[in-house]
């Protein structure tokens, strides 16, 4: 059963490097309930730590569950996967999603950088729409999609750093109604739900803009849980896109 404030016990059954950035780590976590939405995530905490930090469950077969961790510069959970961490303990937090295309929706555009190739390729491989992506990733994952969607490769500007708000605003929409899921570095999706609300003008139902990563260099993000947030959002009615604002604003972006 899953809970909200549920937490696994997990073990790192294998890593392996998919790309110079890219670790797959197959977790076993025993009693795993995953919500079935194909943008879903955990909350993973890494040994010796007590903070919080998100990934997209890349697949789930009974109690293996794995992960696909950016390695970037630095950071909490880098640090740690980027080394041998098979037979390390941590904990998973239960599984939420965002992911909700309309009903009627006849195409799907998935955007977003590394962070968010798990999900795209997780979306991709669940979806029978027709489907373009846009990815911007540094290293080749030509092969990380399942074959059906139109894929445009894009590279980062540099490392840590992404162009994705000025590609969506030059993409030729699709005729008819549709469903625009995206997520990557939280500056530009904030400019992308502005240039989706006030110069397309898109119903909420038809889009998911998620930061999922902020790029600083002095002040840290605060690390807040969303889980809360979430609920709380979904109780007083909130669409996504305010719900993942409140988000952006709880973690001082
Ligand atoms: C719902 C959701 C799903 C996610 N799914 C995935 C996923 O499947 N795979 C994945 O790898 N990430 C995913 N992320 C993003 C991941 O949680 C963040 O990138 C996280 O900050 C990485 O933690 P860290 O401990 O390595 O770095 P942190 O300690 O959090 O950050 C250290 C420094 O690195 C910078 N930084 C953080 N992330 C990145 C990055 N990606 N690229 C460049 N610089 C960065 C920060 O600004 C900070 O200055 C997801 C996030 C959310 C909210």
């Amino acid at each position: 059963m899953t809970t909200r404030g549920q937490r696994y016990d997990a073990v790192v059954a294998q890593r392996e490097e998919l790309s110079p950035r890219l670790v797959r780590l197959v977790l076993s976590v025993p009693g795993f309930t995953s919500t079935g939405v194909p943008d879903e995530w955990v909350g993973l905490v890494v040994p010796g730590q007590f903070q919080v930090r998100y990934y997209t469950v890349r697949s789930n077969d009974g109690d293996e569950v794995v992960l696909d961790v950016v390695i970037h510069e630095e950071g909490l959970v880098t640090a740690w996967a980027g080394a041998d961490c098979v037979g390390d303990a941590v904990i998973l937090t239960a599984a939420q999603a965002s992911y909700s295309p309309p009903a009627g929706a006849a195409w799907l555009m998935l955007v977003g950088d590394l962070t968010a190739l798990p999900a795209m390729a997780r979306i991709a491989g669940s979806t029978s729409l027709p489907t373009r992506i846009w990815a911007e990733v540094p290293d080749d994952l030509s092969g990380y999609l399942p074959p059906g969607p139109d894929v445009t490769w894009l590279t980062p500007p540099a490392e840590g750093q992404s162009r994705l708000a000025e590609v969506v605003q030059q993409i030729d929409w699709p005729e008819g109604d549709g469903y625009f899921w995206m997520a990557g570095e939280s500056a530009q999706m904030r400019a992308i739900r502005k240039h989706l609300m006030r110069e397309r003008r898109l119903p909420n139902a038809a889009y998911d803009v998620m930061g999922y990563w902020r790029a600083v260099s002095a002040r840290q993000p605060r690390t807040v849980d969303p889980g809360p947030i979430w609920q709380a959002g979904k109780a007083s009615g909130k669409s996504d896109q305010e719900i993942w604002a409140a988000y952006d604003e709880a973690r001082g972006v």
